[in-house]
C-alpha cells in the first residue's frame, strides 16, 4: 500500500474505500499513532456511528476483523480519536497523532461458556483471552484480534511510520489512562512496536536476556507481597528481557516465549531465580 495525498491506496493505485466523516479538525502534523479498540459489534457500525455528527468522535482508519481498511478522515487533519489525553508533556493528543480503530468488542462477560458484549453479543472462548489489563489487577475477558487484521494494522502502521516519521506508537490506554482500556491486553503491543521500530529500539538500547532457573512467579510489581500475573508461574527456561534493572533484588521483564498463549506479558520477577543467558 501507498499513500497520495493524504490517502491510502493499495500498490497499484486502487483508493481504499474513504467514507468522509464531518468529526474532524484543522491541520494535523502527527508525531505519534494511537491505536483504539471500537467496542462495537461490527466495522460497518463503527463507521456509521464515526461518520455521525452527533459521535463528536472520528478516527483516521477503521480496521475490520477482515483485515480490510476503510480511511474516514486525511492523515493530514486532526480525527478526534483521543479525547482528553496526555503523553510526555503533550496534552489534547488528537492535534499529534493518527488514531485507527480496530473493530473489536472490547471487554466481555462469562454467561454460561459464552462470552457477551454490552452490545448484547455472545462470543466462544476461542475468540476471548483472560488477562489482567496493565492498569488494574484483576482479570478481566477481552475480545481476541484476528490476524487479518493484526496484519493490517501493521502493515499500514509501517508504512504511517515511515510516510509521516512518527515517533512512537502507544495505545489509548496509555494517553487516558484508567479513563480508557483500549487497545487492551488482547494487543499484542510490544511485537506490534518493535515490528515497527525494532531495529531502532536495538540501536537505542541493547537487550539483557535471561532464563528462568526454576518455575518462577511473575508478579504485578516488585516484591513477593505483589499477586502472580495470570499465566505465571513461568516454566524453567522461560526467556525474559531485562526492562528495568534498578531495583536491588526484583528485575523487570518481558516475557520472551509465548505462555499459555499470552503475549508480550511484563511483570516483575526475583533476581535469585533467574540467569543471563
Ligand atoms: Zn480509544
Amino acid at each position: 500500500m501507498k499513500i497520495i495525498n493524504h490517502r491510502l491506496f493499495q500498490d497499484d493505485g486502487t483508493p481504499f474505500p474513504f467514507i468522509a466523516t464531518p468529526n474532524m479538525g484543522g491541520e494535523l502534523k502527527a508525531s505519534y499513532l494511537v491505536m483504539h479498540y471500537t467496542a462495537g459489534p461490527s466495522a460497518d457500525h463503527s463507521i456509521k456511528w464515526l461518520i455521525n455528527p452527533t459521535a463528536k468522535a472520528s478516527a483516521h482508519l477503521v480496521i475490520g476483523r477482515d483485515g480490510s481498511i476503510t480511511q474516514l478522515v486525511p492523515f493530514n487533519r486532526v480525527a478526534w480519536h483521543a479525547g482528553q489525553s496526555s503523553w510526555q508533556g503533550l496534552v489534547g493528543m488528537n492535534q499529534y497523532s493518527i488514531g485507527i480503530e480496530m473493530d473489536n468488542a472490547g471487554t466481555l462477560n462469562k454467561v454460561g461458556d459464552q462470552y457477551q458484549a454490552w452490545f448484547g453479543t455472545n462470543y466462544p472462548a476461542d475468540q476471548v483471552i483472560e488477562a489482567a489489563h496493565k492498569s488494574e489487577n484483576v482479570k478481566r475477558a477481552w475480545h481476541l484480534y484476528t490476524p487479518e487484521q493484526l496484519f493490517a494494522a501493521l502493515e499500514v502502521g509501517s508504512l504511517l511510520v515511515q510516510a509521516y516519521g512518527l515517533k512512537d506508537v502507544i495505545g489509548h490506554e496509555d494517553i487516558a489512562p484508567r479513563r480508557k482500556f483500549d487497545p487492551g491486553p488482547a494487543f499484542p503491543m510490544a511485537s506490534f512496536h518493535s515490528r515497527i521500530f525494532g531495529r531502532a529500539d536495538d540501536q537505542a538500547a541493547p537487550t539483557v536476556e535471561y532464563r528462568t532457573r526454576v518455575n518462577l512467579h511473575i508478579r504485578t510489581g516488585p516484591g513477593s507481597q505483589y499477586s502472580p500475573l495470570p499465566h505465571s508461574p513461568l516454566p524453567t527456561g522461560t526467556r525474559l528481557q531485562a526492562i528495568d534493572d534498578s531495583n536491588s533484588d526484583w528485575l523487570k521483564v518481558r516475557v520472551l516465549d509465548t505462555i499459555q498463549g499470552a503475549m508480550d506479558m511484563q511483570g516483575w520477577v526475583s533476581k535469585q531465580f533467574v540467569v543471563r543467558s
